[in-house]
Parts: C-alpha cells; sequence; structure tokens
C-alpha cells in the first residue's frame, strides 16, 4: 500500500517551529507534502492569526523568510514535497477563491512560478482552498498539468462526455455499494488525476479512518491522510477519540511498523502510482 501525507495551510502565518513540533521526527521517517498558500489573504481561514483576522491584507510568503528558509532546507532534504493551495486562500467575498474567484489560470501560473523560484521545489499538485474547487477551475489546473489532491465527481468537474468519466463513476459506485470503505485509488481523469484524503480532523473517527486504512492495506491500495498543522492540539468531537495529533500518529504508527506501507510524497504517488482506477 502506498501512504502519503498532505497537510494544507502552510503560508506566511506559519512559523519554523509550528511545523517542526509536528513533523520534525515524523519526516524523518517519510515526506510530508506541504499545500502553501503563496500570498494569503487574512481572512477568516483558522490558521489566520486573531490580530490580522478580517483585515484583508495580503502576506507574500517571501515576508516569512525563517521560514523560507526553513522549508528550503526540508525540500533539499527529501522531507517536504510543496503543493499549491491556492493564491490568496480567503477572498473578501468569503465565496471560495477556486470555486468561483477570477483570473484563475493567472493565479494558477503565478502562483505556482512563485513558490518554485523561490522554495527551489517542483510543483506537481494543486490542493483547491476549502477543498472546493468548479468545473472551470479544475480545468484549469489541469491544462497546467497539475493533479488535484482531493476529488471532485460526475456534478463537480468531471468531463461528462468522456467514456473514462461514467467508467469511473460506476466503478465507485458499485465499491460503495458492495460496502466499500474510503477511496483507496488514484482517480484518473483523463486530463489529471484526483488523490482522495482521509481527513484527519476534530470531526473524523479513529475506528473510521483505522478501518480505511485496513481495507486499503488489504488491497494494496493508496492511503493519504489530509491534515492541518495548526489543528494537532484539538480535541476529537468523537467522545472516547484521541486529540487530532494522536489520531495523527496512531495512522503514522502503522504505516512505519508495516513492511506493506511504501510512504512516499503526494506528487509522486499521484503521478506514478500503479493504484489508478
Ligand atoms: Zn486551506
Amino acid at each position: 500500500m502506498y501512504f502519503c501525507i498532505r497537510d494544507d495551510d502552510t503560508s506566511f502565518f506559519t512559523s519554523p517551529e509550528d511545523l517542526e513540533r509536528v513533523y520534525g521526527e515524523v519526516s524523518q521517517w517519510g515526506p510530508i507534502s506541504l499545500a502553501v498558500v503563496p500570498f494569503h489573504r487574512a481572512g477568516t481561514s483558522g490558521v489566520v492569526p486573531e490580530k490580522f483576522r478580517g483585515r484583508w491584507s495580503v502576506h507574500p510568503l517571501h515576508e516569512n523568510q525563517p521560514l523560507v528558509d526553513y522549508l528550503r532546507m526540508g525540500i533539499a532534504q527529501g522531507r517536504f514535497e510543496i503543493m499549491l493551495h491556492g493564491y490568496h486562500h480567503d477572498e473578501v467575498s468569503d465565496r471560495w477563491e477556486f470555486a468561483c474567484g477570477h483570473d484563475l489560470a493567472q493565479r494558477v501560473a503565478h502562483g505556482r512560478q512563485y513558490l518554485e523560484d523561490l522554495l527551489g521545489a517542483t510543483i506537481r499538485v494543486f490542493v483547491p482552498p476549502y477543498n472546493s474547487i468548479s468545473r472551470q477551475g479544475l480545468r484549469t489546473i489541469a491544462r497546467a498539468g497539475l493533479h488535484l489532491a482531493g476529488t471532485t465527481g460526475v456534478r463537480r468537474g468531471w468531463p461528462l462526455l468522456s467514456r473514462q468519466t461514467w467508467a469511473l463513476w460506476l466503478r465507485l459506485r458499485r465499491w460503495r455499494k458492495s460496502g466499500g470503505l474510503g477511496i483507496p485509488w488514484i482517480l484518473d481523469i483523463g486530463d489529471h488525476r484526483e488523490l482522495p484524503g482521509n481527513g484527519v480532523t476534530p470531526a473524523a473517527s479513529l475506528p473510521h479512518n483505522q478501518a480505511v486504512f485496513d481495507s486499503t492495506l488489504a488491497l494494496g491500495g493508496v492511503f493519504c491522510v489530509a491534515t492541518h498543522y495548526w489543528e494537532q492540539g484539538a480535541a476529537s468531537l468523537h467522545a472516547g477519540d484521541p486529540s487530532v495529533g494522536e489520531h495523527l500518529r496512531r495512522l503514522i504508527d502503522r504505516a512505519i511498523a508495516d513492511p506493506r506501507v511504501l510512504w512516499r510524497s503526494v506528487g509522486e504517488v499521484i503521478s506514478t502510482s500503479p493504484m489508478v482506477a
């Protein structure tokens, strides 16, 4: 089974200590794929500190030099992969940037080039802010040659006239009807691939994620964690479940203890894994 970790919201508002606390030790076992916001707008996202919240000012990543140095070192050591997480992330209209924003092609091209130049990284994957992307947004990232971390579907972006779309739709429908847990494959939509994430958040259930992990392992599929470094201290909403950080740790412990698990970056898994539906 392929295993990967996607962590969203690294931006101007992130300190190296924030990432080091969660991933310093963990990233020696395998790479962490960070979804990075190039020019974060100080809106209402959970990552924006109180004193900036709702000011709507724009904060380029390069104005946080300690973080840039830290990321460059981590990338060079193979501990971090960089993915593109929107452009501003938050919009004054409070509508999701890639579900309704303007100039999406320009934002993708400029945001990607900016991060690649600043951090010395190659970007292969796009992560939509708030996991929301329109049909037009999806076409934009596919045209830019990027894959998607997350899933859309027939109603939200897969090409309706493609035979591949409907074959995939049917396969997923059968999988769910037969009681299949999670989505243990990479989805090939033709012009891009999508990698479904398994949320590790306060709303996620540890027993459920462990069951998905076991079922995916038995199939030799792909299990991608989707989490936020800034939420690791949060309690679970499920009685009896551990904190978000402990939840993540238990999944990681299973991954590193089992020789059948290959831990890779999101970009590597999505581009090269043979587990494609
Ligand atoms: Zn985000």
